[in-house]
């Protein structure tokens, strides 16, 4: 009897532990202000997951970021755009997408490699020029897609390729002598990111975060409406202008969309705070 007290209370303890240290953040994402928030995606759109969050850390003093891997230059069934011409479509739509957000076009950041190969390129320079901005940026928070808890996550190829990047790099940029050069040759010091948001797209199981986004859903709408080359008939045939009606459906299709919880319109998060070796834990 006395065993299996002690095992129950065993089996109390380190689960309220384990709620303790992977729980969601202390203070809520909705109470954050004065922080730098720095989100790794891998296309024009990825941020869109997260963007009524982003819009309330931006409208609440904080600084947000966007650093975008790829150019987006191949998503496209319209036969008649070539590939210089869709990352330009791409970059203009994420910039009016984020100008709704309140987000300026400056912390949009491309890095210019090429859609739907993210992961056979140089994992190597692609950490690096990802723990150039980490540790320029110096963010107290990265966003990045989940890499996964415990195990590795499926995620669609560029997808997959940008959540092991991001948290390739954020363990890269606290070691001084890992790109050295960026410390000797160009004054960056190096920096241990202390705070992470990830996120899914469709799976939410491993989530420990809401964020109440009631008063930024119309932002978070009007954003998605900008990408009129990715959804819609503007996928198969891009018109620079659609139509109202297409428009408002692209509105429509957004708000449908929205999480609710506790009937409250929400997006998830996995939190994580501590060293980046442990990020999947
Ligand atoms: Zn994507």
């Amino acid at each position: 009897m006395r065993n299996a007290l002690s095992i129950v209370l065993f089996l109390t303890l380190t689960s309220f532990a384990a709620a303790q240290q992977f729980g969601g953040p202390a203070v809520p994402v909705e109470k954050w202000t004065g922080k730098t928030i720095m989100l790794i995606g891998a296309h024009a759109d990825d941020d869109a997951n997260s963007h009524g969050t982003l819009a309330l850390l931006q409208a609440h003093g904080n600084q947000v970021y966007i650093v975008t891997l790829t150019t987006g230059n191949v998503g496209t069934q319209d036969p008649n755009l070539s590939r210089t011409q869709l990352a330009e479509i791409r970059r203009k739509e994420e910039l009016a997408a984020l100008s709704e957000l309140g987000i300026p076009g400056d912390h949009y950041i491309n890095l210019g490699y090429d859609d739907g190969l993210l992961e056979f390129e140089d994992r190597k320079a692609v950490v690096e020029n990802l723990v150039r901005w980490i540790r320029k940026l110096r963010p107290d928070v990265l966003m990045a897609w989940d890499p996964g808890k415990n195990y590795q996550r499926w995620h669609k190829s560029d997808h997959r390729a940008a959540a092991y990047l991001a948290a390739d790099a954020a363990r890269a940029a606290m070691w001084r002598l890992l790109f050295e050069g960026q410390i000797t040759q160009e004054g960056l010091k190096k920096y241990m990111v202390p705070e992470y948001l990830f996120y899914n797209d469709y799976d939410h199981e491993d989530e420990n975060t809401s964020v109440d986004i009631s008063a930024f859903v119309d932002k978070k709408v009007n954003a998605f409406s900008h990408y009129i080359s990715q959804y819609g008939p503007g996928w198969k045939h891009y018109n620079p202008n659609p139509p109202e009606a297409e428009v408002k459906q692209l509105k429509d299709d957004a708000r449908s969309r929205v999480r609710m919880k506790d009937g409250k319109p929400i997006e998830g998060f996995r939190y994580y705070k501590g060293l980046p070796d442990a990020l999947g834990k």
